[in-house]
């Protein structure tokens, strides 16, 4: 069989294998806590099944325009007017088919071969295949200090001839810590100095703890976004628990909202019509679930966060927000792959390896499941690491027997 060298140069997502890999596990009746997962577990909110269903029972289900739908276009107006204080038309919104595809649309519209982009590490495991899948050179920028946020400096050393966009996903899928007021305003800034596009992912803003709340980035412009290069980026999946039905947008300028809505109309055209009505139920109906989702995901946070602050060894910085904390293991292990293959094997705990977000030596940790999921997955990953943790354990009905150490 012959496959293309792009093909060939992609990789898998290490998060959705991971998916497959505890499902068929699962299956086999393992006792596996998945602590991998990226989708919260509360129920998609009612207004979205009403609207979903309503279209359902016509029959009738239909292409819908390859931009989106007006009705949702317009929720979506209302969304950005009300959180981010920035009037938009309907020709400045892309609906896709989830918010993965809205950034694929972008990249494929703005990257000519050997055009760069800056990722700040950590990073979502999908920036740096979707810039190659686009024709683009991934460029990764490491803050130096050990934490997880990038400084200004760190990304203009980084930009160079072929630079054409900097990703800032805040709050940040690994870490969970969300970008300082004061970055945001500098990166707006610098961005509109050079020309570069800004892809803010902002998919977690409404996912955010401790009375904080998220830096806008349009605070800190001066253009209006018809003559901005800022890209926002966001979607049901996350605030509302609406992952499967992929429904995600991107605000622009006209010019870029109109190519990138000419590539996604030759790619898969407009997004799932019982979906977007869906999406229209979720921003236009009762707002509880979000703020339910958010406080159950404060506290599921707090009980993760304390014990693997009793965790020897394990370093962990408190995330701001989204449901994910990136603990530093490599006191026990430094090679996280091996760490995480190790944790399934020996007590069926999922994690993703830190590696696959551009960060060795940590692991992702979830913490939008159940609570018991939380407390008894740290406490078999202590029971793998720990030296001084009895012989013995329970997985479920299964006594496990250290066979290591
Ligand atoms: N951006 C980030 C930072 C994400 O974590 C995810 C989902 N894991 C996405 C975008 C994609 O979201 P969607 O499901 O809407 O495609």
């Amino acid at each position: 069989m012959s496959i293309s060298q792009l093909a060939r140069s992609i990789r898998e997502s290490a998060t959705l294998k991971l998916n497959e890999t505890a499902a068929l596990l699962r299956d086999k009746g393992e006792p596996v806590i998945h602590l991998g997962g990226g989708e919260p577990k509360s129920k998609a909110p009612i207004d979205a099944i009403i609207n979903m269903t309503s279209l359902a029972h016509t029959g009738e289900i239909r292409y819908t325009p390859p931009d989106g739908i007006i009705p949702l276009k317009k929720a979506i107006i209302r969304y950005t007017e009300e959180r981010y204080k920035r009037t938009v038309h309907a020709d400045n919104v892309l609906v896709s088919g989830g918010a993965k595809q809205a950034v694929m649309c972008f990249l494929h519209s703005i990257l000519d071969p050997k055009d760069e982009v800056i990722i700040p590490a950590p990073y979502w495991v999908s920036y740096p295949e979707m810039v190659k899948l686009a024709g683009g050179v991934p460029v990764i920028v490491k803050p130096e200090d050990g934490t997880f946020h990038p400084t200004l400096r760190e990304i203009a050393e980084a930009c160079g001839h072929y630079t054409k966009a900097v990703v800032v996903n805040s709050p940040n899928n690994p870490s969970g810590i969300m970008f300082t007021k004061g970055f945001i305003a500098e990166i707006v800034e610098f961005c509109a100095k050079k020309g570069l596009y800004l892809l803010m992912d902002d998919i977690y803003n409404r996912l955010v703890f401790d009375g904080k709340t998220a830096p806008v980035c349009y605070d800190y412009s001066t253009q209006d976004v018809d003559n901005s290069k800022i890209v926002v980026i966001n979607g049901v999946s996350k605030m509302y628990a609406m992952t499967g039905f992929r429904i995600g947008w991107a605000i622009a300028s006209v010019p870029l909202i109109e190519t990138m809505a000419i590539i996604q109309s030759q790619q898969t055209s407009g997004p799932a019509a019982v979906s977007q009505w869906a999406a229209v139920g979720a921003l236009n109906g009762v707002q509880s679930s979000v703020e339910n989702l958010r406080v159950t995901l404060e506290n599921n946070r707090n009980i993760m966060i304390e014990r693997l602050q009793a965790f020897e060894g394990v370093k962990v910085v408190k995330p701001d927000g989204t449901f994910y904390c990136f603990p530093d293991f490599s006191a026990y292990e430094k090679d996280s792959q091996k760490l995480a293959d190790f944790l399934l094997e020996k007590v069926r705990v999922v994690a993703v390896p830190g590696k696959e977000f551009g960060f060795e030596g940590h692991l992702r940790l979830s913490y939008c499941g159940a609570v018991k999921d939380i407390t008894e997955g740290i406490e078999r990953i202590k029971w793998a690491l720990d030296p001084n943790s009895p012989n013995e354990i329970y997985l479920g009905e299964r006594k496990l027997v250290r066979d290591w150490l």
